[in-house]
């Protein structure tokens, strides 16, 4: 079925989720303000899906900006896919559903839609978001992801989170929690990173084979934000091919980079604070790209990863050390 601007994809447990979100992440040198003014025109234009997480820091603008499009008549509570996530601190089991009231009175929400272990990387349970020894290394903690998850479940059944899942787990970390003894939900998703640099094939094929959605960030090659990505990097929107092929279809490669996700089933996320971009992001329905192009835009993937923040790769539960 061709996708449409209210595509959505059904999440295993019957929820479902919008093919297209808006990314709320922003560097510092952003303020908040700005990430709720941006989620407000995103709304305008027609995005349903928010992508949003406690540390970014923007729960309590970026809730307010929904709760003004509500009110506004523009958008109904019911018509709006809110996925917030679990910080690192707060794995600890007794932690969880504390973590995610205290999301949901910052944004003044009743519920979310979607609650994801925001990364199986786990620190110190506590009230500090990075915890670090005397010589300035964080802290690592190893909570069984498993007892995690069954408080993320416990969530569902309280009625806090319709949806419950994951992100940047490797596809070995969901086979630790989808043969659990006594699992009750399956993770609807796992949000991942993923571009034409690091297409993710074996990770989708995995994801769809357990029927568990794959949601992509980062797919315009991320925000570049300093002291957490190599900022000589390769960028992905001057990808020649990717150009090439925009310039052929009359698109941005902005628009190309997220159809080309699009159409192999990925739900995209996408993050802009400009007003033009935010419209022109949201106008990637009205075409389509050939087999060949998708094929030449598979060629381009190497593999390689903007988010891999290497002060965690001590961490026993550091998800990159599988292949995938
Ligand atoms: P994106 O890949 O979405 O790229 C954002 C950058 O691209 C911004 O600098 C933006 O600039 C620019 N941009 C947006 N649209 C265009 C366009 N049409 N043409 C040219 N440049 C454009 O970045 P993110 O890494 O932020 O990923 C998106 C979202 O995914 C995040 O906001 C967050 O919600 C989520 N995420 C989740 C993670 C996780 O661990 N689960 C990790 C990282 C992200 P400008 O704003 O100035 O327009």
């Amino acid at each position: 079925m061709a996708l449409r601007p209210d595509s959505y994809v059904v999440l295993n447990d019957g929820h479902k989720m919008p093919v297209l979100g808006f990314g709320t992440y922003a560097p510092e040198q952003y303020t908040k303000e700005q990430a709720g003014e941006a989620v407000k025109v995103a709304i305008e234009v027609g995005y349903r899906h928010i992508d949003c997480a406690f540390i970014y820091g923007n729960e309590v603008e970026v809730g307010r900006a929904i709760n003004e499009k509500i009110a506004d008549g523009t958008v109904k509570r019911e018509n709006i896919f809110y996925t917030g996530k679990l910080w690192s601190n707060n794995h600890a089991p007794e932690r969880v559903r504390p973590a995610l009231e205290s999301s949901l009175k910052d944004l003044q929400l009743d519920y979310m839609d979607l609650f994801l272990i925001h990364t199986p990387v786990e620190f110190k349970p506590g009230d500090d978001p990075s915890p670090k020894d005397e010589n300035e290394k964080v802290i690592f903690h190893n909570t069984d992801i498993r007892d995690t998850w069954k408080a993320m479940e416990a969530c569902k059944d309280a009625g806090l989170t319709k949806s419950i899942g994951v992100s940047n787990f490797s596809s070995k970390q969901l086979e630790l929690i989808l043969s659990m003894p006594g699992l009750k939900y399956k993770p609807v998703c796992d949000q991942v990173e993923c571009h034409i640099f690091l297409n993710q094939s074996k990770l989708l094929r995995f994801c769809k084979s357990k029927d568990i959605a794959l949601v992509g960030y980062s797919v315009l090659g991320s925000s570049r934000a300093e002291g957490w990505i190599d900022q000589n990097s390769p960028q992905v929107l001057e990808d020649p091919v990717l150009n090439q092929i925009a310039k052929k279809v009359g698109r941005s490669a902005a628009q190309v980079a997220m159809r080309y996700l699009l159409q192999r089933g990925i739900v995209v996320l996408a993050k802009s604070f400009t007003a033009e971009r935010i419209k022109q992001n949201f106008q990637v329905f009205g075409f389509e790209l050939s087999a060949e192009d998708m094929k030449r835009l598979d060629g381009v993937n190497n593999d390689m990863r903007y988010l891999s923040i290497d002060s965690w790769k001590e961490s026993p539960k550091y998800p990159y050390h599988d292949e995938y």
